[in-house]
C-alpha cells in the first residue's frame, strides 16, 4: 500500500502539488488524468525516487518516508518510459531470457503480450506501442509489483492505444499500475482516477468506471513471477557474444582491420633476424644439404667422423686431384696435364641432390662411369636433336685412367640461378666463375659418385701441391638434419683434430644474408611499432563501438548482472575476436607470403627468401598486439561509467 499525506512540491517556489493525500492499494489500475503540466509526472518521478518532494510523507509498505523515496521503491517498481530501452542487439525473446528465465517462461510472457510473432525481431525494429508492450513483458518477468507509466499511449493510434490500456487492466489484476495520460478514453480502463488539477496543485480521488468486479476477466495466476528472476549462476557470455555479431556497421572496418593486420604479419615475417633468415634462405631457397670436409695429414674420413645417422652420404671430391702442372725450365713454360683436372660430382642417390629432378632427357646416375650434360652441352654435342645423347658414350681423360668412355645417362633442364648455385656449393663448377650464365654452359657436365670413388684410397691422388689432402662432402636428407650435424659434431672435431681436420658449411653467396641485418635494423623495429599500433588501433575500434552501445551494459545491470563482470567478460571476448581476427589474417599472411616465396624460388627475383616465420618473433608479435589491446579495452572499461539503468531513465525523463 502506498500512501501519501501532504504532500507538497513545487518548482522554484511554484507549487505543482499541494496537500495531497491519497491511498492506493496494492493491486489495480490508477490512471493519473489531468491536462498537461498539472503535475502528474512530477508524481510519478517522486513515486519512483527520481525527484524529493518540500513536504508531507509517502508510506510504502508501512515504512515513512519523507523528501525522497528510495529508487524505483527498491526494485519493486517499474518506470516504464515512452522510449523503453533494450540491448538493441538482442532479439525480443533473448531481451527477456537475458533476466535469466527459462525458453518456455518467456514463450509464455511473449505470448501474453502479444509478441509471439516478433520473438525473431530487433527491439529497434519494433513499432513504439510493442515496444511498450516488451517493457511490461520485461518488467513483470523482473518481478516488479508497481508500474509507472507516463503518457505510454501518446504515440500510439487507436487500436494500440486500446491494446495497451486492455493489458494495463489486465495487469493490474496483479500489480499496482499507475499511468499518466490526458486521453479521457483510459477512464473506461481504471479502478480509480486521480484527477491533476494544473490550478490548484490538488489531486483529486474519484472512483473509477471500470468495475474492479473480480467477475471481469482479468489475468490473474501468474502474478509477479518472482520465480523468474535471473538465477545466481544465469550467463552472460551467450548474449555477450552476440554483440560481436551484430555489429554490422562495423563490417567495414573489420574487414580493414583484418588486411591491416595481415600487412603487419607480413611484414613480421620480412623482418626476419639475419642468422634466422639466412638459415632459412640456405633451407628453402637453396635446399642446402651438405658440408664440406678437408682432412691434412694421413686421416681416414670414415675413421673420424662420428656415427650419426644424419649423415646420409660421403663424397670424395675429384677436384682435389694432383693438378699435375709441372714447370719445365727447358722451354720455359707450364706442362698442362693431359687428364680433366675438373668432375663436377654429384651423389648418385636422387634423393640426396636438388637437380636431380632437373632430368629433361634420361635419368639419374645409376653407376659409376656415367655422366649427365648440361642442355648447352647436349646441344652443342648434337644440335637439336640432344635426347639421341642417352645411351652414347663420351670419352674423358681420367687422373692415371686415361680415356673412360663415360656413358651418357642423362640431359638436365636449364637450371634457376638457385640451382645453380646450390652446384656451385656442392663444389661443382659452374662453366667458369660464380654462377655463370647458362649459355658458357657448353662444356659442363656433371659425373656420378661413384666414378670418382676408385681413387678413394689411392694414396697418390691425395698427394697435390697442397701437400697430403683429402676433401669430401657430406650429404644429409636436409638443411635442418645438415645443421644439427654441424652443431653437433664441428667443434669436437677440431678439439680433437685441431687443424687437420676443416669441417665447414659449404660456401653460399653469404654477402646477400650478411647485408640483412641492415634491413633488418629498420625492418624489425619498424615490425614492432606497426605490431603495438594495430593493439592501440584494434583496442580503440572496440572502445569506439561499445562507447556508442554502452547502454547496454545498464540493462545488462537491470537484468541482474555484476558490471564489474560484465566488463571483464567483454574483455575477454573482445581479445577473442582479435584471436578471430589474428587467425584471418594468419591464413591471408600464408596465402600472400608462400606464393610470394614460390615464385620467388621460381624465378629468384631476390636471393634471399623473402619471407620467413620465425616462431619467436610471432609468438613476440602476438604477445605485442594482445598486450596492447589489452591494455586500450582494459583502461576503457576501468574509465567507463555508464549509468546505471535508473540514470538512464532520469536521463530520459530530463529529455522528454
Ligand atoms: P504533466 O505531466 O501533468 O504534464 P509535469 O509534472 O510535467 O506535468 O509538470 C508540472 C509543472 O511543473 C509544469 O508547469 C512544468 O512546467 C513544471 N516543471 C516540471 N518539471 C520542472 C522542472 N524540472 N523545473 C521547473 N519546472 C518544472
Amino acid at each position: 500500500m502506498i500512501r501519501c499525506r501532504n504532500l507538497w512540491k513545487s518548482y522554484d517556489a511554484r507549487p505543482v502539488l499541494r496537500e495531497v493525500n491519497l491511498c492506493l492499494e496494492d493491486r489495480g489500475f490508477c490512471l493519473l488524468l489531468g491536462e498537461s503540466g498539472s503535475g502528474k509526472t512530477t508524481f510519478l518521478n517522486i513515486l519512483a525516487g527520481m525527484l524529493p518532494f518540500e513536504e508531507g510523507t509517502i508510506e510504502w509498505q508501512g515504512e515513512v518516508f519523507d523528501r525522497k523515496l528510495p529508487e524505483m521503491l527498491r526494485g519493486e517498481a517499474e518506470y516504464i518510459t515512452q522510449e523503453p530501452f533494450f540491448a538493441d542487439f538482442l532479439s525480443v525473446s533473448d531481451n527477456l531470457k537475458l533476466l535469466g528465465v527459462s525458453d518456455e517462461a518467456a514463450k509464455k510472457s511473449l505470448a501474453r503480450f502479444g509478441l509471439s510473432e516478433k520473438k525473431d525481431q530487433l527491439p529497434p525494429t519494433l513499432s513504439g506501442g510493442e515496444r511498450q508492450r516488451l517493457a511490461l513483458a520485461r518488467a513483470l518477468l523482473k518481478g516488479r509489483k508497481v508500474l509507472l507509466l507516463d503518457e505510454p499511449t501518446a504515440a500510439l493510434d487507436e487500436s494500440n492505444k486500446r491494446r495497451i490500456f486492455e493489458l494495463l487492466r489486465d495487469l493490474s489484476g496483479d500489480v499496482l499500475v499507475l499511468c499518466a495520460t490526458h486521453d479521457p478514453d483510459a477512464k473506461g480502463y481504471a479502478d480509480m482516477v486521480l484527477e491533476f488539477s494544473k490550478e490548484t496543485g490538488k489531486v483529486k480521488e474519484i472512483p473509477g468506471q471500470f468495475p474492479s468486479s473480480a467477475s471481469l476477466e482479468r489475468f490473474s495466476g501468474n502474478g509477479p513471477s518472482k520465480e523468474l528472476l535471473p538465477e545466481s549462476g544465469n550467463d552472460a557470455l551467450p548474449f555477450l557474444k552476440k554483440w560481436f555479431r551484430s555489429g554490422r556497421r562495423e563490417r567495414f572496418s573489420r574487414i580493414c582491420f583484418i588486411f591491416f593486420l595481415t600487412m603487419v604479419l607480413c611484414l613480421v615475417c620480412l623482418a626476419d633476424t639475419p642468422a634466422h633468415k639466412s638459415d632459412v634462405t640456405m633451407d628453402k631457397l637453396y635446399h642446402l644439404n651438405m658440408l664440406t670436409l678437408t682432412l691434412h695429414g694421413e686421416l681416414d674420413a670414415i675413421a673420424v667422423l662420428p656415427e650419426d645417422p644424419r649423415l646420409r652420404f660421403l663424397q670424395f671430391d675429384y677436384n682435389n686431384c694432383p693438378d699435375g702442372i709441372e714447370y719445365s725450365p727447358d722451354v720455359l713454360m707450364y706442362e698442362l696435364p693431359d687428364y680433366e683436372v675438373v668432375l663436377n660430382i654429384l651423389p648418385n642417390d636422387p634423393s640426396l641432390c636438388l637437380v636431380s629432378s632437373r632430368i629433361r632427357f634420361g635419368s639419374w646416375f645409376t653407376g659409376p662411369d656415367q655422366i649427365i650434360l648440361s642442355p648447352a652441352m647436349a646441344e652443342k654435342l648434337a644440335g637439336k636433336r640432344a635426347e639421341k645423347l642417352i645411351g652414347s658414350t663420351i670419352k674423358k681423360n681420367l687422373y692415371k685412367r686415361g680415356g673412360v668412355l663415360l656413358t651418357i645417362v642423362g640431359i638436365t633442364e636449364e637450371l634457376t640461378q638457385a640451382e645453380r648455385i646450390y652446384l656451385s656449393a656442392a663444389g661443382t663448377n659452374i662453366a667458369c666463375g660464380e654462377y655463370a650464365i647458362p649459355e658458357n654452359d657448353q662444356g659442363l657436365f656433371y659425373v656420378s659418385a661413384s666414378t670418382a670413388d676408385i681413387y678413394r684410397n689411392d694414396e697418390s691422388f691425395h698427394t697435390n701441391s697442397g701437400g697430403w689432402q683429402q676433401t669430401y662432402h657430406l650429404y644429409f636428407d636436409g638443411y635442418k638434419e645438415m645443421d644439427g650435424y654441424f652443431r653437433d659434431h664441428a667443434a669436437d672435431l677440431k678439439e680433437k683434430y685441431g687443424q687437420d681436420i676443416i669441417l665447414e658449411k659449404a660456401g653460399l653467396p653469404l654477402e646477400y644474408a650478411l647485408s640483412w641485418p641492415l634491413v633488418t635494423e629498420i625492418l624489425l623495429p619498424s615490425a614492432a611499432l606497426a605490431t603495438l599500433l594495430t593493439g592501440l588501433f584494434y583496442g580503440i575500434l572496440r572502445r569506439t563501438e561499445f562507447l556508442y552501445n554502452s547502454r547496454f551494459v545498464a540493462v545488462f545491470e537491470y537484468a541482474g548482472f555484476e558490471k564489474k563482470k560484465l566488463l571483464r567478460q567483454l574483455t575477454l571476448l573482445s581479445l577473442l575476436e582479435l584471436a578471430k581476427q589474428l587467425l584471418a589474417a594468419a591464413i591471408l599472411t600464408a596465402i600472400l607470403t608462400v606464393t610470394v616465396n614460390v615464385i620467388n624460388r621460381r624465378r629468384f627475383l631476390v636471393p634471399l627468401e623473402i619471407f620467413s616465420y620465425n616462431s619467436w618473433l610471432i609468438a613476440g608479435f602476438i604477445f605485442l598486439l594482445f598486450g596492447m589491446a589489452w591494455l586500450v579495452l582494459r583502461i576503457t572499461f576501468k574509465r567507463f561509467h555508464s549509468g546505471s539503468w535508473y540514470e538512464l531513465l532520469m536521463a530520459a525523463r530530463d529529455l522528454l
